[in-house]
């Protein structure tokens, strides 16, 4: 069997922050394609602080609408495989990575040998220090279609070919409490217990003071009561004076972790925090190859980690840092956010693999790109996903969705 082609689609829809989420109605940056004096370009301006707008320095830029890159790879035997990158700005970013730099060195190659095709496409970059990223979000993508090629080719299950299933269902949270006032959160938190079935609810924070913050998550703490557990993403937000202070009032609320605290870059501030809180850290949704995650393992910096599989590198780096926070008897939990059903197969499959895999984040907020795409929706229910079993990936797309949502151009 030989790789064909590799195409990349970018994906854009609407989306209503306020909403969905309760987040700010991104600002528009001005008109980018106009900037470029590219008139044809669909490019879409990112936008600035969509969480708040307070503090500046940790926040990515958000599209208005949502976006993703879904990658298919053909081969000569007729089989295709589905990817997605992670890539909510600026998705042709990754597609022109995928055409210029990873498509020209997998063609011809046999798709099987998928950990041999890993190291080849990072190989592309590596002297050159590209080695996160959205380098490492195209290799994620196209690794992805190749594992889902794989398994169609044997008729089985990715999570099979990796070894087989410790569980036949996934363990999620519902992420995110959308609502513009606490009562509305509150409501809201509680519906997704009564009405959803999940025993896990994510709240947000960073975008308030410090007490009104804290005063949040203590009302939804409360109205989850023992029927759910809280966690609390803090995206970045704080310093490590104002995380201390949080963390210590939050841990008060049985918290089952506190996301994000710090800015990413501050490996010793959260092995500080880590070993002056009880409750559990977590972070590492920035982190994209094994070797960053080793490094935080290794310092105990975390106790959590939270790798995302469209943007660590796909499913075959997933797999080792996986295991390697095994060796750290540290367990993993499946960062998702905002992007199609085909990158929660793919968290699924390595979730059922793994023994140290936690718990799975399932988006609650209205998602333009979400099961419509597929012919047979991935489900979610009672708190848990049902792990795909048909071959490969085990999803099927709706081209005509999906035709409905690809940008042309
Ligand atoms: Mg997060």
């Amino acid at each position: 069997m030989k790789i064909t082609a590799i195409q990349a689609f970018p994906l854009r829809a609407s989306r209503d922050y306020v909403a969905s989420t309760g987040l700010q109605t991104p600002k528009v940056a001005g008109q980018h394609s106009r900037a470029l004096g590219a008139a044809q370009s669909p490019v879409e301006i990112p936008v600035e602080r969509a969480l708040t707008g307070a503090r500046t320095r940790h926040i990515c830029s958000y599209p208005r609408g949502v976006q993703s890159l879904l990658i298919r790879v053909q081969t000569d035997a007729g089989i295709a495989g589905i990817g997605e990158s992670h890539a909510p700005v600026a998705p042709q970013v990754a597609k022109a990575v995928i055409e210029h730099l990873l498509g020209p060195a997998l063609l011809g190659e046999d798709p099987r040998a998928v950990d041999v095709l890993w190291e080849k496409m990072a190989s592309t970059m590596r002297l050159r220090g590209h080695t996160t990223g959205f380098l490492t979000e195209a290799i994620a993508g196209v690794d992805i279609a190749l594992w889902d090629i794989f398994g169609k080719a044997v008729g089985l299950p990715i999570y099979q070919l990796l070894g087989g299933g410790y569980a036949d269902r996934i363990k999620a949270y519902a992420s995110g409490v959308p609502g513009k006032t606490r009562q509305a959160q509150v409501d809201n938190a509680r519906r997704f217990v009564e009405e959803l079935g999940f025993t896990a609810v994510k709240g947000s924070i960073g975008r308030n003071s410090l007490e009104l913050d804290v005063a949040a998550m203590a009302a939804l703490a409360d109205a989850l009561g023992t029927d759910a557990h809280l966690l609390v993403d803090a995206h970045g937000a704080y310093n490590a004076q104002e995380a201390t202070q949080v963390g210590l009032e939050l841990q008060s609320l049985d918290i089952y972790w506190f996301e994000d605290p710090l800015m990413p870059e501050d490996h010793a501030g959260y092995k500080l925090l880590s070993d002056r809180l009880d409750m559990a850290v977590a972070a590492g949704e920035t982190e994209c190859n094994r070797y960053q995650f080793r490094d935080r393992l290794a310092a105990r910096a975390v106790d959590v980690i939270l790798p995302d599989v469209c943007r660590a590198g796909g499913i075959s780096e997933g797999l080792k840092i996986a295991r390697l926070a095994d060796v750290h008897h540290t367990p993993w939990a499946a960062h998702v956010s905002m992007g199609t059903p085909v990158h929660i197969a793919a968290a699924l499959h390595l979730a059922a693999a793994t023994p140290n895999f936690l718990i799975c984040e399932c988006p609650t907020h209205q998602n333009p790109i979400g099961n419509q795409l597929l012919r047979t929706p991935i489900v979610c229910e009672d708190g848990f996903f049902h792990l795909p079993e048909g071959p490969g990936l085990g999803i099927e797309l709706d081209e005509e969705a999906l035709e409905s949502v690809t940008l042309h151009a």
